[in-house]
Formats: C-alpha cells, sequence, structure tokens
C-alpha cells in the first residue's frame, strides 16, 4: 500500500505521524511511503532526511490524499480533509469519535476507513500502539518541564556559600500515565515529590520512585476509587470533601502543583480551587494538564498562562506533546507504525482490515460505508 503522511494543518500543531525512521520500518512492511513537502519541518524532520529514508516527497495536499490508500496523520482530519478521501482509502489519527459525531458521519459518507488511535483499548497486547499513553507520558514529563521554567527557583534542595535553598515541592493529582511521568520527573529534579489518586492501588508504584503517596483519613478510601480497566470511578460526595479538605491543609505548602485527573468520558474534576491557588506562596506555578476537559483547577483557562492576583501561575497549555515534538512525532509514528503491521499480517503490502481482532475492530470506527462506533465489548480483556 502507498501510505502518506499529510502536513498537520491545526495551527501551532508541529507534530507529524511519520517520522524517516519509522518509513524506514513501514517499507520493510513491503508498503512505499510518500510525506507532503514540510510535514516534518516542525518535528525536525526535512523533506531531505524522508527522502533519504526513501520516502517521496509530494508537492501539497491535494496531491498527497489523492495519492495514497493509507493516509496518517496525528490530529483528527478536518473537513476539507475528509472531503478529499474516497472509498477504498483509509485514515489513521486521533479521532475522538464521541466528540466528532458530525465529522465521523462526514467520513463515513465518502466510503473510507478511519481508524482512531484514541480507541486503541488500554490491553497489554495493543500497549505498543497506545498513542493516548505515549502522548499522556511527554505530557506529564513536559509539564514538569514548563513548571521548572515558570518557578524561577531550584527544583532540588541546595547548600551554596551563598546561602540554603530549599527543595521545592511538587504535588502530583492524578497518577495515571501522566501523572506517573510527571512524578518521575520531578523527583529526577531533586524535589520533594507528593502524588495523590483515588486509585490508592498505585500507592506503591508512587513511593518507588522515590515520591510520596497522599492518604486521606477516610474509611472507605480503598473501596471508593474502584477501577476498572486502569480508570477511576466517580468519587462519593463524602469521599471529595475528604480530599478537598485533604489538599485546602497542603496547598499552603506546596510550590508546584500537576494536575492530570480524570475519567474517561467525563469533564474533569474541580479539585484544586481557587482558596487552594490563593493559599499559595507568590511565585508557584499550577500545571493544568486537564485543561482540555475543562480543568481540576477553578483558575484555569484553556492554552492560556494565568497569573493570579496573589502572584500564582496557572498553566492549561492543551499541547505539551506537540511542544516536545521530535519525541512526540517518534512515539506517535512508531504506535502507528505498530497499527500498521497488525493490519499487514502477511509483511506484503496488503492491508487485511481483520474485525474480528479486538484491537482492530475497537479502533476501527468507520469502515465500508458505515459507522462502526461504539465498538462491541472486548472479547478478551
Ligand atoms: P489516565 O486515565 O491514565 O489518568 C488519570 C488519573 O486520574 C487516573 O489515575 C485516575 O485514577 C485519576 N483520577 C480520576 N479522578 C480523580 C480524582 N478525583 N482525584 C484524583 N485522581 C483522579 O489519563 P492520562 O493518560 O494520564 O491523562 C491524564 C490527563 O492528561 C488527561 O486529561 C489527558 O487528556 C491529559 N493530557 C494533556 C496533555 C496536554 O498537553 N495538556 C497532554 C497529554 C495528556
Amino acid at each position: 500500500m502507498r501510505i502518506g503522511a499529510p502536513k498537520e494543518v491545526f495551527e501551532g500543531e508541529a507534530r507529524v505521524a511519520m517520522t524517516p525512521d519509522s518509513a524506514t520500518q513501514l517499507q520493510k512492511l513491503g508498503h512505499q511511503c510518500f510525506v507532503e513537502t514540510g510535514a516534518g519541518q516542525a518535528a525536525g524532520f526535512t523533506d531531505a532526511a524522508y527522502q533519504a529514508a526513501g520516502v517521496t516527497v509530494l508537492p501539497g495536499a491535494e496531491a498527497l490524499f489523492s495519492g495514497v490508500d493509507v493516509v496518517v496523520k496525528v490530529r483528527p482530519p478536518v473537513e476539507a480533509e475528509i472531503d478529499r478521501l474516497s472509498k477504498g482509502q483509509t485514515v489513521i489519527s486521533f479521532f475522538y469519535p464521541a466528540q466528532n459525531a458530525e465529522l465521523l458521519a462526514r467520513a463515513e459518507a465518502t466510503g473510507a476507513t478511519v481508524i482512531a488511535m484514541d480507541m486503541v483499548p488500554r490491553i497489554s497486547r495493543a500497549q505498543k500502539m497506545d498513542a493516548l499513553s505515549s502522548m499522556a507520558n511527554i505530557g506529564g514529563y513536559r509539564a514538569v518541564i514548563e513548571a521548572a521554567n515558570n518557578f524561577g527557583r531550584f527544583f532540588t534542595g541546595q547548600v551554596t556559600a551563598a546561602g540554603k535553598v530549599p527543595p521545592a515541592k511538587v504535588l502530583v493529582i492524578g497518577a495515571g500515565v501522566a501523572g506517573l511521568a510527571a512524578t518521575g520527573a520531578a523527583v529526577s529534579l531533586g524535589a520533594i515529590t507528593y502524588a495523590f489518586d483515588v486509585r490508592p492501588e498505585v500507592a506503591e508504584q508512587i513511593n518507588s520512585m522515590g515520591a510520596e503517596f497522599v492518604f486521606l483519613d477516610f474509611a472507605g478510601e480503598a473501596q471508593d476509587g474502584a477501577a476498572t480497566g486502569g480508570y477511576a470511578a466517580p468519587s462519593s460526595p463524602e469521599f471529595r470533601e475528604a480530599q478537598l479538605k485533604k489538599f485546602r491543609e497542603i496547598a499552603p505548602d506546596m510550590d508546584i502543583v500537576i494536575s492530570t485527573a480524570l475519567i474517561p468520558g467525563r469533564p474533569a474534576p474541580v479539585l484544586w480551587t481557587k482558596d487552594m491557588v490563593d493559599s499559595m506562596k507568590r511565585g508557584s506555578v499550577v500545571i493544568d494538564l486537564a485543561a482540555e476537559r475543562g480543568g481540576n483547577c477553578e483558575y484555569t483557562v484553556p492554552d492560556q498562562r494565568v497569573v493570579t492576583e496573589s502572584g500564582v501561575i496557572v498553566i492549561g497549555y492543551t499541547d505539551f506533546p506537540s511542544r516536545m515534538a521530535a519525541q512526540a512525532s517518534q512515539l506517535y509514528s512508531t504506535n502507528i507504525r505498530h497499527m500498521i503491521a497488525d493490519l499487514t499480517p502477511g509483511k506484503d503490502g496488503v492491508i487485511v482490515q481483520n474485525m474480528e481482532d479486538d484491537v482492530i475492530r475497537s479502533a476501527t470506527v468507520a469502515h465500508d460505508g458505515a459507522i462502526t462506533f461504539p465498538p462491541p465489548p472486548l472479547k478478551v480483556k
């Protein structure tokens, strides 16, 4: 098959879905690779680097969309891109079908197959294709770098000839993929790091990373965050009260808060209230990774850096992976390459849309002129 990556059209998006390295691997599966000119520029991959890897560089989006069988992208295709698709073509990208019903209907009408990387189930066999996790990992790490850049002080404690510097205290709220990455990055920079999650089973992992898990004085805690498939269940009002009480208690002592708390399909829970922010020291920093879903912090404005009256910096950027575009493109293109490898079982360049395969079935949201979302429950958990 001919597989091609267009230049992303979403403003400010610097990632690309195919790198010279991933193209080399795709060619080993029997595919031919194409990119739109300049597609990798913002992530540091020049047209010449693609050409050296055997990739054909096409002059524009029109040539790319009409010249390939499989379009690989990062952001969901926009209407103009969907209108360029036709029956027999496949597009593989993030799609968020639940939030993009109209876009999905438009794609269905073209007869093209749509594979949504965000619909890859979180099961062990599919980890190599789990692009949400690879991007959350980068988001968590980059959030700490952003915090450090805004903080204006060391993270690590130091005793110098010019005086003693206390270590920064970092609180990570939500210890999923992004939260664990943030915890690891904060610990490695030398901060005293705390993490909280409604799923107490992650406490051991947090402690083994050199951070401290924040426990609540709440009798029902062990049951309350009861998780299914690695995701949390909504908290009871009593649990939430206990959580907010604990956060209020520790807020004045925290220099940095990185919040990542989310339950799939729901708006972000508000966990870091205005009064908590107001009680933090001047110069403290809150990085709200849940900004896109409304934010965990009451002061968050998506995509903005806000400085409160009391001098606390609240950052709601929603594009952290794009801010590490080379790394993000490398990991995302590898996720895509693994998806294509599963779609090419014969390593002969022939795509087989095996709808009996749990992972392919779950990720395929439109196929053969029909919407195939939502998928049936997984056969193997
Ligand atoms: P995840 O599902 O792995 O983790 C979310 C964690 O939050 C889970 O561990 C869950 O138990 C916890 N949680 C849920 N409700 C909570 C509550 N009330 N209190 C404390 N913890 C709670 O998700 P993830 O893949 O780590 O992603 C986390 C967030 O980061 C998502 O919102 C994702 O969209 C976002 N993200 C943002 C960027 C960006 O650029 N801003 C980049 C990557 C990811």
